[in-house]
């Protein structure tokens, strides 16, 4: 098995891993960022970016995450293609295997593997992927102004990003598969206090149906098994998100959904050297530009760790 040592090795290409890789690599660190199995991170899986400072005119998510990794490739990261498949913190330096064969030795470590939203699992949702089909309100709702949309799930994501949407579209459904929610009283209210809310308790998506522009509709079922279908361009899955922290389980301290735990206004984890940026220590606020600021935390703490040893 080859075997290299590095200093800083980079674990996730969202915002997060590109923002640390760019203030690494320019503070003379030589990161090597593993892109993972997503190059670009969830970004890539949405249409326009709009709410990204420094792009007046929006830019693409793929876009976006190129100009990231160019900029990083720029002062000297080697980004690669691969996945690290297993990671030991117990001795030092930290030892990391890529691709199951790729041998690393790094005196530290980002993790920036980020979360993935949960879908519902359905080929019909697969297929309008992008299409109609989006796990983000904050990204897309504003292409379904004043249009008639869907949410699915029934926690603080599901409230939030239907009171959002309702500010902009036309109408909202929120479709829940129990007879109750279970998110906070206070954003339950919210819900039923918004007029162009409209309520489906006992609902399930049975199917999402479209035509070559995207989203027409949804086939639901209700717990008495009868089914029905609704109009609407848009459906936003708000089912929860799991951090993508496999590899590191038994390893770094997690909380009880999985994240990673970092010291308070740090990007720190349990273990000296090891940092943690982004989606996979943050289920609040889920942004691209959060991601990148906590990407350059991760940088500047990962850099004074270095320089302190
Ligand atoms: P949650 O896990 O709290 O809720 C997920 C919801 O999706 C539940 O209603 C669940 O239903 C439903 N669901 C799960 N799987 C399916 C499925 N296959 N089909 C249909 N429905 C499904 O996730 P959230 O993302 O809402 O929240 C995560 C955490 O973040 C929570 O702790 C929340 O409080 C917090 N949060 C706080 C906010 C705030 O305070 N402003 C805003 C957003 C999130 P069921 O109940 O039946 O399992």
């Amino acid at each position: 098995m080859e075997n290299e040592q590095i200093k800083c090795l980079i674990i996730g290409s969202g915002p997060a891993g590109y923002t640390a890789a760019i203030y690494t690599a320019r503070a003379g660190l030589n990161p090597v960022v593993y892109e993972g199995i997503e190059p670009g991170g969830q970004l890539t899986t949405t249409t326009e970016v709009e709410n990204f400072p420094g792009y007046p005119e929006g830019v693409t998510g793929t876009a976006l995450m190129e100009d990231l990794k160019k900029q990083a490739v720029r002062f000297g990261a080697d980004v690669r293609f691969g996945v690290i498949t297993q990671i030991d913190f117990s001795s030092r330096p930290f030892r990391a295997t890529a691709d199951g064969t790729r041998s690393i030795e790094a005196e530290s470590v980002i993790i920036a593997t980020g979360a993935s939203a949960k879908y519902l699992g359905l080929p019909s949702e697969q297929k309008f992927r992008g299409m109609g089909v989006s796990a983000c309100a904050t990204c897309d709702g504003f292409f379904y102004r004043k249009k008639d949309v869907a949410v699915v799930g029934g926690g603080d994501t599901a409230c939030e990003e239907a009171t959002y949407l309702a500010s902009l579209c036309n109408k909202v459904y929120l479709i829940i598969r129990k007879d109750h929610m279970r998110a906070s009283q206070a954003m339950q209210d919210r819900v039923m206090n918004t007029p162009n809310i409209e309520i489906l308790f006992g609902h399930v998506t049975e199917e999402v149906l479209g035509d070559e522009q995207g989203v027409t509709g949804l086939l639901l079922k209700n717990t008495k098994g009868e089914t029905r279908t609704i109009d609407v361009s848009g459906l936003f899955l708000a089912i929860g998100h799991h951090p993508n922290t496999e590899i590191f389980k038994g390893q770094l301290e997690l909380d009880a959904e999985g994240y990673i735990k970092t010291l308070p206004g740090t990007s720190k984890t349990n273990i000296e050297g090891v940092f943690a940026a982004g989606d996979v220590q943050d289920p609040h606020y889920r942004q691209a530009i959060t991601a990148a600021g906590s990407g350059c935390v991760a940088a500047l703490d990962c850099e004074r760790y270095l320089h302190s040893r």
